[in-house]
């Protein structure tokens, strides 16, 4: 086989085959296919696209690629939840607590962050102690011992999405539908969960910025996961703006710990509940309605928030703590009116500066900074009030452009939308 002739079968817009592909991946893990031809075949697939037998194929070599985690031994349904990224998305810690104070298992490998998308790995290691390390051994004791676990991604999970997804990223074909369902169920794949629900999130903070889009990933990911015999639900959710309160990694922290104790700002309850709601419904077999109050006892009962605190203490992190920056700035309205719309992108762009996200992989981020919302859209804003807080150290960010990103206007816009369905 000849690489320089694959390249040029998708160029001229062909199928390629299980075979191409395969030899296509495992030479290029194996050092003699070269980044430039495979980021040249990367742009191939992003301007011509894939069928969906090719993303199968493209998905299975890259699960091969690496080591498959075996939790055979877990008895019971394993849920792993997947966000593909979004502003202030602190789902996961809240989410993964109250499903296993519920006795289901909840097994995740996360990812830190990148560009303008936070990461739980960055949330959980703003925790003073706690280990996001987890060796495969470990991470399923956990599992067994306590019914959740999260950490990184093994060094050798998935090898072949770590060195494609560099080069994507470096090559501007990170927006490609395939690539992203191949790339994330890859990982979902290996890292051995029964049930994959996967949080699309889908707006202006968001690497999907359409429905249309999210769900054309949607149906890619279900494939994929018909081919692999695993059961696969998304649910397409608002990023226009941020979700909850805070972006910024201790801040978010903070967030969950209020959420957990039944404080909690309205477009993340929506985002919670639903998806609780449907993991519980499925794993027990009852109705939507059966499993909302069931989640909702878990927050009431506190039965959640002391699961969390065991996740916590488990992996080796002292909440008490905990710290978020000591400088503040207040941002004030110069208007009253309806706030209609916070831009999550311009937020998300304002904690990078703040030191809160990182550009680069090796970039060394400020867990402490970030941003509070201290305003929901919605809200009616007076003039003079506190739109939101900056957390600060060393970093500051542009404070003029900070207030243009909440838009406060004489008329209320109607609710925004922030579960968009689910499939
Ligand atoms: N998340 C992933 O894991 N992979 C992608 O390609 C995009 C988002």
């Amino acid at each position: 086989m000849n690489v320089k002739e694959i390249i040029n079968n998708k160029r001229l817009k062909k199928e390629l085959s299980k075979e191409e592909i395969e030899y296509v991946v495992s030479n290029f893990i194996g050092g003699d296919i070269k980044d430039y031809q495979i980021s040249s075949l990367l742009m191939a697939i992003t301007l011509n696209g894939m069928s969906y037998e090719e993303t199968f194929y493209l998905t299975e070599a890259m699960v091969n690629s690496g080591d498959i985690l075996d939790l055979s031994s877990i008895d019971g349904v394993v849920v792993d939840k997947h966000s593909t990224g979004g502003v202030g998305d602190k789902v996961t810690l809240i989410l993964a607590p109250l499903l296993a104070s519920l006795g289901i298992y909840v097994s995740k490998m996360s990812g830190k962050s990148l560009g303008f998308t936070g990461g739980t790995i960055d949330k959980l290691d703003s925790i003073p102690g706690f280990n996001t390390s987890l060796t495969e051994e470990e991470f399923i004791r956990e599992l067994k011992d306590i019914k959740m676990s999260i950490t990184s991604p093994t060094a050798n999970l998935d090898i072949a999405d770590k060195k494609i997804y560099a080069l994507r990223d470096a090559t501007s074909t990170v927006s490609s539908i395939p690539l992203i369902a191949s790339s994330i169920m890859s990982k979902k794949i290996a890292a051995g969960a029964s049930l994959i629900v996967i949080d699309v999130k889908v707006g202006s903070g968001a690497l999907i910025k359409n429905l249309d889009e999210a769900k054309t990933l949607a149906t890619y990911m279900k494939k994929i996961g018909t081919y692999y015999k695993k059961e696969v639900i998304c649910v397409f959710t608002n990023m226009d703006i941020p979700l909850g309160c805070s972006i910024g990694n201790s801040l978010e922290v903070f967030e969950c710990i209020d959420f957990l104790n039944d404080i909690y700002t309205n477009n993340l309850y929506e985002v919670v509940y639903t998806l609780a709601s449907i993991i519980v419904s499925r794993v027990f077999d009852i109705t939507y309605k059966e499993a909302f109050i069931k989640v909702r006892d878990k927050v009431k009962s506190k039965e959640a928030y002391h699961k969390f605190l065991e996740f916590i203490k488990y992996q080796g992190g002292d909440i008490n703590k905990l710290k978020k920056a000591s400088n503040l700035i207040e941002v004030k309205s110069d208007k009253s009116g309806y706030l209609n719309y916070i831009d999550a992108f311009g937020i998300s762009k304002l904690t990078l500066d703040l030191g809160a996200l990182r550009l680069n992989k090796e970039d060394k981020i400020d867990y402490e900074v970030g941003i509070n919302l201290n305003k929901s859209v919605s809200d009616y804003v007076n003039v003079g009030d506190t739109l939101c807080t900056i957390y600060y150290n060393d970093k500051m960010c542009d404070i003029d452009f900070l207030k243009s990103c909440f838009k406060v206007e004489n008329d209320k816009k109607s609710d925004l939308k922030i579960i968009y369905g689910i499939e």
